[in-house]
């Protein structure tokens, strides 16, 4: 299961939907889309679009809606009753199409209530906004927010989004079980020197940025740990290679082609047992399943250790994450 997955919409969402549908059973579909998921009615119109575009898969879409200042407890009300299994809040700015995000997070007390009340899990993407914020340090800043929220509504299951620092790894494991963290496959690859060093990456530029080596080596070893308040969450976001290569580039990286064999890359390299396969299962699907409350994953795919090299590039247009590069570890059909 992919815990975090942006699939965008219209002609890019047909292109992209079937490389998650072929290896994940089920995905967190992220509500950032333009114009944004943020009620029961444009959600299920979604669901629909999502689900003709990974039709014969056996890929479930779990929905989520955006929530903002306007948001009301009864929305996300009817949301969860049609099916809404998170709610995900971005503050303005932080993201691709984020500018209507939420400037003050404490103004959502009714939401949250409404949200622990009906057992619907919150999405952070847990970033500070401004520009007078350091960027590196958007998401430090942050954590004494996710405190307050579970410290007032200590029932509430909240996912910090994509953490990508050490002090988020502590502060996550240091909370209650109701709380947990999604680690992208680029966190687990890349530091702020792979996206710009001399010259700039724009396949690694994401938000949140990659940042230290040792925030970089503390999600390394959250994924590997065996808490099951760590597991994968791709963010694979896809721009096309017009959108990417360009001034004011967006951000995002495109992983889902390759998030299982990079996952397992990940675990050969820093795993000293044989048991690979398993931790890359919890890792990248029982953990999550367990903290969204979903039955056990009945879809089984073949990961062989052969090597493979991952495409340039997918569909004439979409550069995808560690292209060119070869892996240990392939999916087979
Ligand atoms: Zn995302």
């Amino acid at each position: 299961m992919d815990a975090h997955l942006h699939l965008r919409k219209g002609q890019i969402l047909k292109e992209v939907a079937p490389y998650s549908a072929g290896v994940f059973g089920a995905g967190v579909i992220m509500p950032n889309t333009d114009p944004a998921i943020l009620d029961a009615k444009s959600m299920l119109s979604y669901e629909k679009v999502v689900e003709r575009a990974t039709r014969g898969s056996g890929f479930k879409p779990l929905m989520t809606i955006e929530i903002r200042e306007g948001t009301t407890p009864s929305m996300v009300r009817i949301a969860h009753e049609w099916g809404a299994i998170a709610g995900k809040i971005y503050l303005p700015d932080v993201t691709h199409n984020s500018e209507g995000g939420v400037a003050n997070i404490m103004s959502l007390f009714a939401i949250f209530e409404e949200m622990q009340k009906l057992d619907m899990v919150l999405c952070l993407h847990s970033e500070v906004s401004g520009k007078s914020v350091y960027g590196l340090e958007r998401k430090t800043l942050f954590l004494p927010t996710l405190v307050k929220i579970t410290d007032w509504f200590p029932n509430l299951r909240v996912v910090l989004e994509h953490i990508t620092t050490k002090d988020a790894v502590d502060t996550v494991a240091g909370l209650s079980n109701r709380v947990a963290a999604t680690i992208t496959l680029h966190h687990l690859y890349l530091t702020n020197n792979d996206v710009a060093d001399g010259k700039i990456q724009p396949h690694n530029f994401c938000m949140p940025i990659p940042k230290h080596f040792r925030d970089r080596e503390a999600l390394q070893r959250a994924s590997i740990s065996g808490n099951p308040k760590f597991f994968f969450g791709s963010d694979s976001a896809p721009h096309t290679t017009a959108t990417k290569e360009c001034a004011l580039g967006c951000a995002g990286v495109y992983s889902a082609p390759v998030a299982i064999p990079g996952v397992a890359t990940q675990f050969e390299n820093l795993v000293v047992s044989d048991d690979i396969r398993r931790g890359v299962e919890d890792f990248a699907g029982n953990f999550a399943r367990k903290f969204y409350n979903l039955p056990e994953e009945t879809r089984r795919i073949t990961l062989r250790r052969v090597p493979w090299t991952v495409p340039q590039i997918f569909n004439s247009r979409f550069i995808p994450f560690l292209a060119g590069k070869e892996l240990p570890w392939q999916v087979v059909a």
